[in-house]
């Protein structure tokens, strides 16, 4: 097997915990493995951003300025360090949808670890690309990612056309309507998913529909903190 990232064999070590039991395949080389930054020790338990604070000053914000927070916590795997930007950079713009097996076994993990609790009856919901961008790019990263999780995972969101967030500054996009349509109600709770969790706008425009249609509570998986 070959590192998805930068094709190296990769060459399995064995030791005496993995003697008897098969290890999952890695989808990266350890070298390419040790560049990805980890989100880890203190972090946001809001937004998982890393702070020694328990709540980040971009949540003491959202916390002034809505009433209620639709969104109960957002939790992100990577910090967006030097290789992640290439890596999303190729796989989201350049279309190289097989990059994604590098995210698969890194979510289930981060799944397991923080909503494995809630698996029986959560719903997996990812952040839909407008009709237009969806056809430009090929494919839904967002949805790419979501179908990795153990659970249901279901499109009941639709997006209008607008403006690349990305070319917004943080007040525009804060500041921006609901790009958002809810086609059908859910009465689970959900895990909206995305690629990247930036100044968290979108994940509060999605939670914010489910949330006023009745679902108990919306959590975000992303995979990375902006
Ligand atoms: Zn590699
Ligand atoms: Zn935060």
């Amino acid at each position: 097997m070959n590192c998805l990232w930068c094709y190296n064999e990769i060459i399995p070590e064995i030791t005496w915990t993995n003697l008897f039991q098969l290890d999952k395949p890695k989808p990266v080389c350890n070298s390419c493995a040790d560049k990805l930054e980890q989100l880890q020790g203190d972090r946001c338990i809001k937004c998982s951003r890393q702070t020694d604070a328990e709540i980040c000053s971009d949540c003491q914000w959202w916390k002034a300025n809505q009433e209620t927070d639709p969104l109960e916590f957002n939790y992100s795997v990577f910090a967006y360090n030097e290789l992640m930007q290439e890596i999303i950079a190729k796989w989201k713009y350049r279309g190289d949808y097989a990059l994604c097996g590098i995210f698969k076994t890194y979510l289930e993990d981060a799944f397991q670890e923080r909503f494995s609790k809630l698996k029986r009856e959560i719903v997996v919901v990812p952040i839909p690309l407008s009709k237009e961008r969806a056809k430009e790019r090929g494919f839904n990263q967002a949805k790419a990612l979501a179908e990795f999780l153990p659970t249901k995972c279901t499109d009941i969101l639709l997006r209008k056309h607008g403006e690349k967030q990305s070319k917004k500054t943080r007040m525009e996009r804060i500041d921006t309507e609901n790009p958002f349509i809810l086609e059908n109600p859910i009465n689970k709770p959900v895990i909206l998913v995305d690629d990247i969790y930036t100044t968290g706008t979108t994940l509060r425009h999605a939670a914010d529909l489910l949330k006023n249609q009745g679902c108990p509570a919306i959590y975000g998986l992303t995979l990375i903190r902006g």
